[in-house]
């Protein structure tokens, strides 16, 4: 397979996000999962981004995007964003000295809101849906002079995450495949460009939900396609790829191996496995790639390459959900659980 790389981004541009971003965001741990490694009969890795500052990797992008808006004299920022991404930036923006503003829909709970104002970005309510306050961040960057910066699609966000990529093959450089989880594709993108650059037999599989999936949807069509978003367990998977996508769509497309599609049980399965048999606390999106394995819904082919990786991307999960699940003998609530999310 031939590795795409373009004149806007390339394996030197992973490199440089990491000269930039190092000492300002965490090299992650990379621990083996006894009990998943029994699962899958292959050793089994799990890259723990759950320990950045803001609870996700979405800090690696934020803050290699936002370091160069610095170096080039930006002073105010603005993005929109339903959790994440928005706090990753609000971090970034008050380690750098830039004025942040994170644009959010009514539909946001209060405690993200409050999350966001705490890092001391102005926080401005802004329609009913993603759409409405990404319309509005978009409207204040032309018509105010904001720089915005989009959540995945974006050379220097794709960048910055992989990075992921970077430190998987060098702790591990008998790594055979790994395991993303798949949303916009910027994590995805730049996993794989750093990981298939260095060493192209690496197997790169993404894992969604089988709901509301819009890169899987627009994998499959041939072209990015909007999908209805439906309520998740991995709130962090939902949200459209953009059908006027520029990099993403793209870089996926020719890096994939494979998509993996879960249903709401399985990654409630993957949270209480998570907190039970490794003491970690998950999110939902984070979850997908231990649920894959529990279930057994890697392909054979990916199982037999070798040693697997899974990015385990984000810690951010409401606690009450979280105890509801994890204090769930069987896990066949799961169901019900997402129309608490819905609420
Ligand atoms: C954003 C996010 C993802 C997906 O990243 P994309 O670049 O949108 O594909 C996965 N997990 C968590 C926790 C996230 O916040």
């Amino acid at each position: 397979m031939s590795v795409p790389s373009s004149a806007d981004l390339s394996l030197a541009d992973i490199y440089r996000a990491r000269n930039r971003i190092d000492g300002r965001v965490c090299r992650t741990p990379l621990v083996e999962s006894p009990s998943l490694s029994a699962h899958a009969g292959t050793p089994v890795y799990l890259k723990l981004e759950t320990v950045q500052p803001t609870g996700s990797f979405k800090l690696r992008g934020a803050t290699n995007a936002l370091a160069q808006l610095a170096e080039q004299g930006c002073t105010r920022v603005v993005t929109a964003s339903t959790g994440n991404h928005g706090r990753a930036v609000a971090h970034a923006a008050r380690a750098l000295g830039i004025d942040a503003t994170v644009c959010l829909s009514r539909l946001v709970p209060a405690n993200k809101v409050d999350a966001v104002r705490a890092l001391g970005a102005h926080v401005r309510i802004a329609g009913q849906s993603q759409d409405e306050a990404e319309h509005e961040a978009l409207r204040l960057a032309s018509e105010e002079g904001y720089a915005y910066v989009p959540p995945f699609d974006d050379p220097r966000v794709i960048a910055g995450q992989g990075t992921i990529g970077l430190e998987i093959v060098e702790a591990l450089p008998d790594v055979a495949n790994i395991v993303v989880p798949l949303s916009g594709g910027g994590l995805f993108a730049g996993i794989a460009l750093a990981a298939k650059t260095t060493s192209p037999t690496i197997g790169l599989t993404g894992v969604t939900m089988a709901r509301g999936a819009a890169m899987h949807a627009s994998l499959a069509v041939g072209q990015p396609v909007l999908v209805e978003e439906v309520d998740t367990l991995a709130d962090s998977l939902g949200g459209g790829i953009g059908l006027e996508n520029r990099y993403t769509y793209a870089l996926t497309r020719a890096l994939i191996d494979e998509t993996v599609l879960l249903d709401e049980a399985s990654i409630a399965r993957g949270i209480a496995h998570a907190y039970r048999q490794e003491r970690l606390v998950v999110e939902g999106a984070a979850a997908v790639g231990i649920a894959a394995v529990l279930d057994r819904a890697l392909p054979a082919e990916c199982i037999a390459r070798g040693p697997l990786v899974l990015v385990v991307t984000g810690a951010n999960i409401d606690m009450d959900l979280h105890r509801r699940i994890v204090g769930n003998e069987t896990t066949q609530a799961a169901p019900s659980l997402n129309s608490h999310i819905a609420s």
